[in-house]
């Protein structure tokens, strides 16, 4: 048995103005790591390749990895980079194999293609039209006919946080070696609801993502093979942004019909729920304040949460809003994760550890799609400390792989102490914070560029949260981003 094992991952925000050519898919090197080291990148770690590959070695199976290519989310994909990881990919099918095992994210666009991973599986479809293909999607996944058409089973996260990854993988996996194995025939039934909800409702801890989820884990419980509740990733202005659903049954395509239908109308009736109410800024600093003031001595910090300007949903994540309004407020005994802003990482390295300065922070991307200029904040602090920017996640998200986030430097106001990083890299791993010498749980106030992934890794450590509505292409205000492309009608733009 001989399996093709490829992964392609980009979750695209057509609002962000950061770009995704080849080498962002490549961390520090030049072209994402091929054969045995995409193996060696991988292996043993939470995502979906890995499990492909474990599964593959349990089964004595002999395997290629012709690319492994994930990136940061960001702006379309550059076309020469889609075409280059199409094409290893490709390549190897056209070698000849028995199936295919694709770990993807489902939110790609392109320059040129609002759905890149229904182009890839056509084309492979086009080389091996017998073959079975099986593909892992993140739960962000924006579903286009394309994706069902060309591909033999579809398994996506059922957690936000992403902590089953691997056992996505493992899902999708399972399914291609038994049909393999003469022992399933797998059917799908995908569709979607018009419907796009707000990310920061979307958590699977809570209501009501947490019911959808646990229908689907019941349904494969029930025999289902994969069942899938995609929220979608509403950041992208294309035609099918949106929640969308794949069941897959052993031979039943009745069953896995109705079961797609119960799971897309229990998202639709649920819809109003998926909705996030914004709270203006001062708000959310005046809470943030009274919550600190009166937690018990020994309690974790008050978390800001940053999140219109994620980098894990496409953010710049140099908008000084939030922390600009930190500074204003004069809050102390803070951290702050993290800017974006390697020319400031530069000339803090050139100051020296312990030197003061004063730098113009941030902002230092425009932002046309949603109409804003960068605007930078000048701070003044000492320069803390200066690291190579590089960890592994311990988890439970991303557990054991390699993080990257080039130089890095954390500026000391005596109030607040800022990281100050060269790649994007969320923070939703503790390893994030002691890579650069930060305890968390000491700190009084806590500021994250994030959505809903800090809960994985840095939730239990929190006091409390408050959601602060900032700036930035990630922001959860539809009037702001200007969605002109997705179907009509559709809630809650449009009443229905
Ligand atoms: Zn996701």
């Amino acid at each position: 048995m001989k399996l093709v094992i490829a992964q392609m991952k980009h979750e695209t925000n057509t609002f962000s103005p950061v770009p995704t050519p080849l080498a962002r898919f490549a961390t520090g090197a030049e072209v994402p790591p091929e054969g045995d080291a995409a193996v060696s990148a991988y292996r043993g770690t939470g995502s979906a390749i890995a499990a492909f590959i474990d599964l593959a070695e349990a089964a004595g199976a002999e395997y290629t990895v012709p690319i492994a290519a994930a990136a940061w989310p960001s702006g379309p994909v550059h076309d020469a980079a889609f075409e280059y990881i199409a094409r290893k990919i490709c390549a190897a099918v056209v070698q000849g194999c028995d199936a295919v095992l694709l770990d993807l994210h489902g939110a790609m666009v392109t320059q040129s293609l609002a759905d890149g991973e229904g182009e890839l599986l056509r084309r492979i479809r086009a080389i091996a039209p017998d073959v079975p293909i099986g593909v892992a999607l993140d739960m962000h996944t924006n579903l286009y006919d394309a994706m069902v058409d060309h591909s033999t089973v579809i398994a996506g996260y059922q957690t936000y946080p992403h902590v089953d990854v691997y056992e996505t993988g493992l899902r999708a996996g399972k399914v291609v070696l038994a049909m393999l194995a003469g022992k399933a025939r797998p059917t799908m039934a995908a569709g979607r609801a018009p419907m796009l909800p707000h990310v920061m409702r979307q958590g699977s801890d809570d209501s009501p993502n947490q019911e959808l989820q646990a229908r689907c884990r019941e349904m494969e419980a029930q025999g289902a093979l994969c069942a899938s509740l995609f929220v979608g990733f509403p950041n992208a202005d294309i035609e099918f942004a949106g929640l969308s659903a794949v069941v897959v049954t052993d031979g039943d395509p009745a069953l896995a019909t109705r079961w797609r239908d119960e799971l897309l109308a229990m998202a639709w009736e649920k819809r109003q729920a998926f909705v996030y109410r914004i709270e203006p800024l001062a708000e959310s600093m005046a809470r943030a304040k009274a919550l600190a003031d009166a937690k018990p001595a020994g309690s974790g910090p008050v978390v800001l949460l940053d999140h219109s300007d994620n980098c894990a949903s496409g953010g710049t994540m140099d908008t000084m809003t939030v922390l600009g309004a930190m500074l204003d407020a004069g809050l102390d005994g803070a951290a702050a994760f993290a800017i974006y802003d390697p020319a400031a990482v530069q000339q803090m390295i050139a100051a020296g550890v312990g030197a003061g300065i004063t730098l113009a922070l941030g902002g230092k991307l425009d932002m046309p799609a949603i109409g804003l200029k960068g605007e930078p904040r000048t701070v003044t602090g000492r320069v803390k400390l200066v690291c190579d920017g590089r960890f592994r996640n311990y988890g439970p998200m991303g557990r054991g792989e390699q993080v990257d986030m080039g130089p890095t430097a954390v500026l000391d106001t005596g109030k607040i102490q800022i990281v100050v990083i060269s790649d994007h890299v969320e923070p939703h791993d503790l390893a994030a914070f002691t890579a650069v010498g930060i305890a968390p749980e000491r700190c009084r106030y806590l500021m994250l560029k994030s959505r809903v992934h800090w809960r994985a890794g840095l939730r239990s450590l929190a006091h409390a949260v408050v959601e602060c509505a900032g700036t930035g292409v990630c922001s959860s205000d539809y009037a702001l981003l200007g969605l002109h492309k997705v179907r009509r009608p559709i809630y809650p733009l449009d009443p229905m």
